[in-house]
């Protein structure tokens, strides 16, 4: 009675939306999450009922299909986005032996440094005695007059640098103190050397910069490696992408010449040049299998009335983890109730709620991607192939691992930036009576870890909701308590499935707020942007002539 009440309260004084319903939610995270849908995996037949199922749910809510033009049609869209991905596994050993004027030492592939298998369509990575190049945290941010290069040439070298940003450290600075910027990501680190030609990128592993042990370094760079087919994949990776322990660059430093403690002081201010370690070289030699799958992401929407070619987008993934290594229970169906049939369950309820209401002035679009899983491979091919031009795309906002149970009185997103679009969120939020919880561990880069991102990095203002953890009933010990046993005994394990008494009361509150703030972007004229010094600003205002 008494949440009932509350929960009424919520929602007369949220006013003039359309309501979403509790139970379509609970009953499509049902079906998504069924052991007949094999927990979803890419390119199976879990992909195949998956897809069916969500073209099914987009027709019925009146959405026009909004993927792939058909073959020899100018205007007529299939309702899926072919999503070509590789599949990039090391075959046999990997051979890795450092010189200097001592001699040759073997390196041990995962205890030593962790390699990745190659991406850059290379069948072998097969090079002796490359030099290895310090570039400090390889940073260049021309809009924080920041160029860690100098000029220097990479080409045929190794880079060796540090991860997180410069002034992680320190805690004050241009890159947000300990807050990570992009320029922190091993992402950036990666995509900034392959750019400038480097044989290699080699990242030296500290556990508090990376936020994580050497055990998820080792793991995750030393099994099979996905990516998105592309048309140059050498400009996205380079022949070697690597982690090396920290104890052993320190020691390469020394046998080089040079203090890695004082040189990563000097790598935190602008007269940071890079500095080769002398009569140090490295020899790998590994052999790479390449195959190619495809899978697809599903996409409908609600053409605009005036500005049909301006779109909104609502995201969230589709896929999990499929069927895999069985629990202490047999189970080997890795469900992914809340990871995230949540998430497509809300993107279904809010197609149903757009599809009911008049056509709003920009076209509305809703995109269920896949192999987020894998490393947001469906939206990064949807944002380096865009169905709909980025430059004209106002926002996004993406959905994943939504909480099933109560309303809360505060919401969060995925790591922490500075755009119009959050504080739209804020704003449109009171009217909820919900307030922001920001991130409350923003070096850790959680920003750059959900499928909005592959969007931001290209300028798009994108945000990933987050439910709240203050919940009305309970408060933040019941919050968080639910958060915390999820982590330990269902996050990315086959007991994440559907439970009957999931009220999703608050999936359906909070989506009145999501479908607010998108309707309010498709009836508007306005262009949110990025704060001025955000790190994808000056992408976002190089298409600006795009947008009046
Ligand atoms: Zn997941």
């Amino acid at each position: 009675m008494f949440i009932c009440s509350l929960l009424a309260a919520a929602t007369a004084h949220a006013g003039n939306g359309p309501e979403f319903d509790a139970k379509h939610l609970s009953q499509d995270v049902k079906v998504l999450a069924s052991d007949e849908f094999e927990g979803r995996g890419p390119n199976t037949a879990g992909e195949n009922k998956t897809v069916a199922f969500l073209i099914e749910q987009f027709k019925a809510a009146g959405l026009q299909p909004a993927g792939d033009l058909l073959k020899g049609q100018k205007n007529v869209r299939s309702w899926t986005q072919d999503v070509p991905l590789g599949r990039f596994e090391i075959k046999g050993p990997v051979k890795l032996q450092l010189h200097d004027a001592k001699g040759n030492q073997e390196l041990k592939q995962g205890e030593d440094m962790a390699v990745r298998a190659a991406m850059n369509g290379s069948k072998k990575v097969d090079f002796r005695n490359a030099p290895l190049v310090f570039v400090g945290y390889g940073v260049n941010a021309p809009e924080r007059k920041w160029d860690d290069f100098k000029g220097f040439d990479l080409r045929g070298k190794l880079a060796v640098v540090l991860i997180n940003d410069p002034d992680f450290e320190t805690g004050v600075g241009d890159f947000g103190g300990k807050a990570m910027t992009y320029y922190g990501r091993w992402t950036y680190k990666y995509e900034e050397m392959a750019r400038r030609g480097a044989l290699g990128t080699i990242i030296v592993h500290e556990t508090a910069p990376a936020s994580y042990g050497w055990a998820t370094v080792k793991n995750s760079n030393t099994n099979v490696m996905y990516d998105i087919v592309r048309k140059q994949p050498a400009m996205a990776h380079a022949s070697m992408e690597a982690w090396i322990q920290r104890d052993l660059a320190v020691d390469l430093f020394k046998r080089g010449g040079q203090d890695f403690e004082a040189l990563k002081k000097l790598a935190q201010t602008r007269n940071f040049k890079p500095v080769q370690l002398q009569g140090v070289t490295l020899t790998a030699s590994y052999a790479v299998d390449a195959q190619t799958i495809v899978s697809k992401n599903v996409a409908g929407r609600v053409v605009g009335s005036t500005h049909p070619e301006q779109t909104v987008m609502y995201s969230a993934h589709w896929d999990h983890l499929g069927v895999g290594l069985p629990d202490a229970k047999g189970d080997k169906i890795y469900n992914g109730a809340v990871d995230n049939a949540t998430g497509i369950a809300a993107l279904l309820e809010l197609a149903r709620a757009y599809g009911k209401a008049p056509a709003p002035q920009r076209s509305v679009l809703f995109l269920a991607v896949t192999a987020e899983e894998k490393g947001l491979l469906g939206s990064e091919y949807y944002a380096a192939y865009p169905l709909y031009p980025l430059a004209e795309t106002v926002g996004a906002i993406n959905m994943d691992a939504l909480s099933p149970y109560g309303p809360a009185r505060n919401f969060t997103i995925s790591g922490s930036a500075k755009l119009d679009l959050l504080d739209q969120l804020i704003a449109k939020a009171k009217q909820y009576d919900m307030v922001y919880a920001p991130d409350p561990k923003p070096e850790a880069g959680h920003f750059f870890r959900s499928d909005h991102f592959p969007l931001a990095k290209r300028g798009v203002p994108a945000i990933s909701f987050g439910s709240g953890d203050d919940w009305i009933e309970g408060g933040l010990a019941a919050g968080h308590k639910s958060e915390e046993d999820y982590v330990v005994n269902n996050y990315h394990q086959p007991s994440d499935e559907w439970k009957a008494e999931w009220p999703f009361t608050g999936m359906a509150r909070d989506l009145g707020l999501l479908y607010g703030l998108g309707r309010d972007l498709a009836e508007s004229k306005d262009w949110p942007n990025w704060a001025q010094d955000a790190e994808f600003r000056i992408i976002r205002d190089a298409s600006a002539s795009k947008r009046r």
